[in-house]
C-alpha cells in the first residue's frame, strides 16, 4: 500500500484536546513521519455559525487528505444541532465502524481474560438515517432506513474481515422477530453471504440476547456483524466488559476515505483535568498507521503502549490499588509510553 504522509487531525471537545496531544506527541516521538493539517470541528464551530459543526474549508482539507484523526466531539442529547460524527461518516461514505475489543490481562483487569472481539458495525443506515419528523402535536416519528446494498456491502465486508485477519466465526445479530422488514432483510442477506465463505462458521443471535452474551460470554464471540444503533449500543458493552470504555478504539472506512477515534465520547466530566485515558485513540491510531502502511511504526507503538500497561502505569480509569503500580495523568501516561518506545 501506497505510504501517505499527511492526514488531518481534528482535536475536538472536551477531553478530545489531551488525548489527541497525548496520541500526536508519542506518533512524533515513535517518528511516525506524518504531516498534520488541524482542523476545528465541534461545539466552536457550531458556535461560530456553520451549522453542520464544520466549515467549508475543513471539508476541502478532509477531502484532500482522505485520512482523518479525530478526537471526540460534544453533541446535543434531545435537541440542538445534528451530530457532526453522523454527518461525516455519511459524506464521506465511511460504510463500516470496525471497532476491536481486547481485554489486557493482567495488565487491565478484566472479568474476561481471553476476549478478542470486533464489532463490525454498519455505519450510514438505520435510525441514524437522520429522517425525523413530527407527525402531529403528540406523535413524532424517526425511520428507520435499511438498504439491500448497504446490508450486502457490511456483510461482505465482515466475511472478508474474518478471512483476511484469520478469524473463524462472524455472527449477525438483528431483531427480526419484530422487525421483519428491517431487520429481515439484513439477516436474509447475512444467511445468502455466508455461504460464499465456507470456511468461516456464522450465527445468529436476536440483539437483545446478543447483547447479554456479549456481557457475559464474550469470549465465544469472534467477529460480530449488526446494524448502526444496536452496534454502538452493543460496543460500550464490549469496552466495558473488556476493561474500560477508554481502551477501544474504531476505524470508519469507506472506498475512498477513513476516520480514526476512540469510540468514547468528550467525556466532559473530566475534561480539562488531564484525568483521561488516551489509549482508545491510540488505539484508533495504530489502525490508522496500519493502513497507511506504517505498520512496523503501528507495532513499535503498541509495545510501548502494552509495557506501560505491564508496568502498571495507569490512568484512573484502570487504576486498581492492588495492581496498578502508579497512577497517572494523561500526559505522564504519555510520556510513560514516549520513554519504553
Ligand atoms: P462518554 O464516552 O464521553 O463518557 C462516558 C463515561 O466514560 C464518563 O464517565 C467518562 O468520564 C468516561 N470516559 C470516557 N472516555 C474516557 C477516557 N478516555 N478516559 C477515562 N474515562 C473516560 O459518553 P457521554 O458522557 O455519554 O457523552 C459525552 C458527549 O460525547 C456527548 O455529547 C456525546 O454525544 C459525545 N459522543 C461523541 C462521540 C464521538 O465523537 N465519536 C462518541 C460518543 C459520544
Amino acid at each position: 500500500m501506497e505510504t501517505q504522509n499527511r492526514i488531518t487531525v481534528a482535536y475536538g471537545d472536551g477531553i478530545g484536546p489531551e488525548i489527541m496531544d497525548a496520541t500526536i506527541r508519542i506518533m512524533d516521538a515513535a517518528n511516525v513521519g506524518l504531516g498534520y493539517d488541524v482542523i476545528e470541528i465541534g461545539e466552536k464551530v457550531y458556535k461560530a455559525g456553520h451549522k453542520s459543526g464544520i466549515s467549508p474549508e475543513s471539508w476541502d482539507t478532509l477531502r484532500k487528505n482522505k485520512v482523518l484523526l479525530k478526537a471526540p466531539i460534544t453533541t446535543p442529547q434531545g435537541g440542538g444541532y445534528k451530530s457532526l460524527n453522523v454527518t461525516i461518516r455519511k459524506s464521506l461514505g465511511l460504510f463500516a465502524n470496525v471497532r476491536p475489543f481486547r481485554a489486557y490481562p493482567p495488565f487491565v483487569p478484566s472479568h474476561f481474560p481471553h476476549m478478542d472481539l470486533v464489532i463490525v458495525r454498519e455505519n450510514e443506515e438505520d435510525l441514524y438515517a437522520g429522517i425525523e419528523h413530527q407527525q402531529t402535536s403528540e406523535v413524532v416519528q424517526t425511520l428507520k432506513l435499511i438498504s439491500e446494498p448497504g446490508s450486502e456491502k457490511i456483510i461482505r465486508y465482515a466475511f472478508e474481515y474474518a478471512r483476511a485477519y484469520g478469524r473463524k466465526k462472524v455472527t449477525c445479530m438483528t431483531k427480526d422477530n419484530i422487525m421483519k422488514h428491517t431487520d429481515g432483510m439484513f439477516h436474509r442477506i447475512f444467511n445468502e453471504v455466508r455461504l460464499e465463505y465456507p470456511e468461516i462458521q456464522s450465527d445468529h443471535w436476536i440483539i437483545d440476547i446478543g447483547s447479554a452474551v456479549v456481557a457475559a460470554r464474550p469470549e465465544s464471540l469472534d467477529v460480530v456483524v449488526t446494524l448502526n444503533l444496536y452496534g454502538d449500543i452493543i460496543s460500550d458493552i464490549a469496552a466495558e466488559v473488556a476493561g474500560s470504555v477508554g481502551m477501544a478504539g474504531s476505524a470508519n472506512i469507506g472506498t475512498n476515505y477513513s476516520m480514526f477515534e476512540a469510540i468514547h465520547g468528550s467525556a466532559p466530566d473530566i475534561a480539562g483535568q488531564d484525568m483521561a485515558n488516551p489509549s482508545g485513540l491510540l488505539n484508533g491510531a495504530f489502525m490508522m498507521l496500519v493502513q497507511l502502511g506504517k505498520a512496523d511504526k503501528a507495532e513499535l507503538i503498541q509495545n510501548a503502549w502494552l509495557k506501560t500497561l505491564e508496568d502498571g502505569i495507569h490512568t484512573g480509569d484502570v487504576y486498581r490499588l492492588n495492581r496498578s503500580v502508579k497512577k497517572v495523568g494523561t500526559r505522564e501516561f504519555a510520556d510513560a509510553v514516549i520513554e519504553r518506545l
